[in-house]
């Protein structure tokens, strides 16, 4: 064996069946190691009191659970969300985020260290792209966030930092980890992929058949605005974007979701909602509106008269809608203000 040390939380359940076969244990092995590193969350190898003693001591010798560590935890003082600043092995840092709403609570992932989308509006797209996560690293977040809150976790999403299908198989790695019953037992219809549009992945998500559930982010209801908004619809246009989805939610009979962050004087009047409704009933959907939480200067959340009376121009729509307001917005938590940059830079002037 190599001096590196093998990385377990990489691997998938039966990844780890078959290596600890390669060291010439039994599959149910791989199994209980899979148990002691998700669900039980331990740290040692020493703690996993059914193996053993020979396999403790061979895993001691050549493997790791040292994926990331938690950096720094910040809570909202009014509103109870908690931004978590994750150090991976490598010294780059990820956000995830707890938020507790009511009954719900739900932890937001990220998938890559920055983003290469470019969304206009967003402080990861700020960063551009430094890597993309692995699965382990991915869902090492929730691990975190586990032993940090007292509170059951009920809702995943991968929308923090990152382009998740631009991280396609580390992502349904991860979720397939969240989902599994020695893993985190997540139900898949608790779980939400969030994508800017990626039309290929869409298809292909769709024709794997996984439960999980698809948010779309829209942001716009004509290809002007939103190329402006999101260079994504340069390559997929609203059209090709609307097909995609009808192809997504036909074969997973799942409905989707489609986000919309509400912009003053960009994507909130009245031709906005009309052309809105147009494309959301053409799609199995809900519309989550998201009043902008001002990251870019260029951009301003509309005032509460006008976030009404576009509402106001959505009711009786085919469609369910959403209003998700900002949560944590007081630590650069909520949606959109993910950046690592921007934290680390206040920590090395303190
Ligand atoms: S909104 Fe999402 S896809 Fe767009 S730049 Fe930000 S993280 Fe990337």
């Amino acid at each position: 064996m190599s001096n590196t040390p093998v990385q377990l939380k990489n691997f998938s359940q039966l990844e780890l069946e078959n290596w600890v076969q390669t060291r010439g244990e039994k599959a149910f092995r791989g199994r209980q190691l899979f148990q002691w590193i998700w669900q039980k969350g331990v740290e040692e190898f020493k703690e996993m009191t059914n193996l053993s003693k020979s396999l403790i001591t061979e895993l001691e010798q050549n493997c790791s659970l040292n994926l990331s560590t938690v950096h720094q935890v910040q809570t909202s003082a009014t509103q109870g969300t908690s931004k978590f600043l994750i150090r991976l092995n490598d010294g780059k840092f990820v956000e995830t985020v707890l938020i507790p709403e009511g009954s719900r609570v739900t932890v937001c992932l990220s998938s890559q260290v920055g983003c290469a989308l470019d969304c206009d509006f967003c402080a990861t797209g700020k960063m551009g792209l430094n890597r993309n996560l692995t699965s382990g690293e991915i869902a090492d977040q929730l691990l975190h966030v586990r032993r940090f809150s007292d509170c059951p976790i009920t809702n995943i999403v991968f929308m923090g930092m990152g382009e998740p299908f631009h991280n396609y198989e580390p992502v349904i790695r991860a979720a397939d980890i969240l989902n599994a019953k020695l893993g985190f037992a997540h139900g898949a219809r608790k779980i939400t992929i969030s994508t800017s549009g990626l039309v290929p992945q869409i298809r292909q998500f769709a024709d794997e058949g996984h439960r999980y559930k698809l948010a779309v982010s829209l942001n716009a209801s004509d290809d002007t605005s939103r190329t402006q908004l999101m260079p994504v619809n340069k390559k997929w246009n609203i059209a090709d974007l609307v097909t995609a989805c009808q192809v997504y939610t036909k074969a997973s009979s799942n409905m989707l979701t489609f986000e919309y962050v509400l912009m003053a004087g960009i994507n909130d009047n009245l031709g906005d909602a009309r052309r809105l409704i147009n494309i959301a009933n053409k799609v199995f959907c809900k519309v989550n509106v998201i009043p902008y939480n001002e990251v870019a200067e260029d951009y301003q959340r509309p005032s509460k008269t006008r976030i009404n009376k576009f509402l106001e121009a959505l009711e009786g729509a085919r469609f369910g809608v959403t209003v998700r307001w900002s949560q944590g917005d007081d630590i650069d938590a909520a949606c959109g203000q993910l950046s690592t940059v921007a934290q680390l830079k206040n920590e090395n002037t303190e």
